[in-house]
């Protein structure tokens, strides 16, 4: 049991590329914001090589209508409720297929970690900045 106990430990705090999961950790939390049909899966936050990454996959519901255009917005929310950072970033590829289980990729990289009990929010949205 405590060998079980050891190599989960392991697993959360950093994997074989250097990451570490801040999900994982409690370090901060994911809010995903849906619109037009599409939706976040997958969405990762982690620590890597002293940036703050967040990665995940954006997918189309198999009865939502074609969505065309759009990017990801993620704001990182310190735990007073106040904008640290935001990234716009485009997923990819640019057309969600429905056919598609992974969905269209996206990342964002901060040069800052967030404190902890930051939050993250991604959202999609097809609107101009
Ligand atoms: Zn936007």
């Amino acid at each position: 049991m405590a060998l079980v106990l050891g190599v989960t430990f392991v697993a959360l705090s950093s994997d074989a590329e250097g990451r570490v999961n801040l999900i994982d950790t409690g370090a901060v939390s994911i809010e995903r914001e849906t619109t037009r049909g599409a939706s976040f899966h997958g969405v990762s936050a982690y620590e890597e090589q002293g940036l703050f990454v967040v990665a995940g996959n954006v997918n189309r519901p198999k009865t939502t209508p074609g969505l065309v255009g759009g990017h990801v917005d993620v704001t990182v929310i310190n735990p007073d409720g106040k904008v640290l950072d935001k990234i716009v970033t485009q997923y990819t590829p640019k057309v969600l297929l429905r056919e598609s289980h992974s969905g269209s990729k996206f990342s964002a990289s901060f040069a800052s970690i967030p404190p902890k009990g930051s939050r993250v929010k991604v959202s999609i949205h097809s609107g101009k900045h």
